[in-house]
């Protein structure tokens, strides 16, 4: 019997949920027994191959590539997961939102302190660089997800049970001292 396909992405991100995957531990070797991994920064398999039974995204949205990602990851996920607070509600990145991006990008661009010895401030326009979009958007208001697992990042025992219990077709029975991050 052919196994469950797990794919991995992320978005805006820092990878400390990818980070977090790994963190199981020895119990790596027991989810690589129950699963194939499928399109991963885990394995370095960079296009998805095969319909994915399910899809862990790590990050939100911020620019035009990220939303095409994201898209194309769901329709390839009979089940999504957005992993980690950055993913269920823009986390760290979305503190720009409340900044207009014009004095965000101006920030960044033209009034931070530089090495450039010419002093040359310079907006980035590349035409082959993804459009910032006017706000970090959680990747639920983008496309449809699933399961949401909390946490910055959420920890290697939730990540696990989570994705056991979601094998074996049992409940999600997560209880609080998973849940809870102070
Ligand atoms: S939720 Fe935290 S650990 Fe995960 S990508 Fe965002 S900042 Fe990094």
């Amino acid at each position: 019997m052919s196994k469950p396909v797990i794919a991995t992405a992320s978005l805006a991100g820092c990878f400390g949920c990818h980070m977090s995957i790994l963190d199981i531990d020895e119990r790596i070797l027991q989810l690589v027994e129950l699963v194939e991994f499928n399109k991963s920064p885990v394995d370095d398999i960079k296009t998805i191959t095969k319909p994915v039974d399910v899809g862990l995204i790590e990050g939100g949205c911020c620019n035009s590539e990220n939303v095409e990602v994201l898209r194309s990851f769901r329709k390839n996920c009979k089940v999504l997961i957005s992993l980690g607070e950055c993913a269920i509600m823009g986390g760290l990145p979305a503190m720009r939102n409340g900044i207009p991006i014009r004095e965000c990008l101006e920030e960044a661009y033209y009034r931070s302190p530089t090495i450039d010895p010419s002093d040359a401030r310079i907006m980035p326009n590349d035409e082959d660089l993804p459009i910032i979009l006017d706000k970090v958007y959680p990747n639920h208001e983008i496309v449809p997800v699933d399961y949401y697992l909390p946490g910055c990042p959420p920890s290697a025992d939730l990540i696990w049970k989570a994705l056991v219990a979601l094998l074996e077709g049992k409940p999600l029975d997560l209880s609080y001292g998973l849940l809870k991050f102070d």
